[in-house]
């Protein structure tokens, strides 16, 4: 991976702050709920800071971390900074995470009776292009870091994972791909809620296997 240069990082940070304003305008986050970090070229991460809505970040002053939680410059980082690491360890492939208590996915992830290895069936082709995979990791209490074991023990096998009881932790090649496949998995959860009580039709095993064909 090739260093980031200064200019890529000041745009970097815009972009963060502006996805985050955007996710809080659009209510898909509230308080000082969820979080965003990128992977730099040098492998250090640029996380949103602890106790700090999404809506009001201030671009110098996000968190600075590596991978292994060293605190190196602006903002302290998110208390769940540890999730958005396990993550980036697990998949070398990670550009980006976004993690949110968004409304849907998060009654979904307290449901009982969904399939915890993959908990959304393919109800839209776009679901499956843009998440594809959704395990179920069990609950953890807020901070215990037991919770990051969990989390890359199911990561490895997709990218993004909903915790029960929580919410989503999404990764992305670039934070646009990690935004967009939040809010689809968001809109998918709503999907599935405002069917709960019909039968559905999902797409076959046929139809999802081909998508995948497709984008490879
Ligand atoms: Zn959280």
């Amino acid at each position: 991976m090739s260093a980031t240069t200064l200019s890529e990082t000041t745009k970097l940070r815009d972009t963060i702050a502006r996805i985050g304003k955007s996710l809080f305008d659009r209510g898909l986050t509230f308080g000082s709920s969820g979080n965003i970090s990128v992977r730099l070229g040098d492998g250090t991460l640029l996380a949103t800071p602890t106790n700090m809505s999404l809506g009001e970040l201030d671009p110098a002053r996000l968190s600075h971390i590596t991978v292994d939680g060293q605190h190196l410059d602006g903002d302290k980082p998110t208390k769940e900074a540890f999730l958005h690491r396990c993550v980036y360890c697990a998949r070398g492939d990670a550009g980006a995470i976004v993690h949110l208590h968004s409304t849907h996915s998060v009654a979904v992830s307290i449901l009982a009776d969904v399939p915890p290895e993959d908990v959304l069936p393919p109800l839209t082709a776009y679901y499956i292009m843009r998440v594809g995979k959704l395990p179920l990791v069990p609950y953890f209490p807020p901070g215990d870091e037991k919770l990051a074991d969990a989390v890359t023990a199911k990561i490895g096998t997709a990218h993004a994972v909903l915790l029960a009881n929580h919410g989503p932790v999404v990764a992305g090649k670039t934070l646009l791909d990690a935004q967009y496949a939040t809010e689809e998995l968001e809109e998918t959860a709503k999907l599935y809620l405002l069917l709960k009580d019909r039968a559905i039709r999902p797409l076959t095993p046929e139809q999802v296997e081909d998508l995948r064909t497709r984008q490879k």
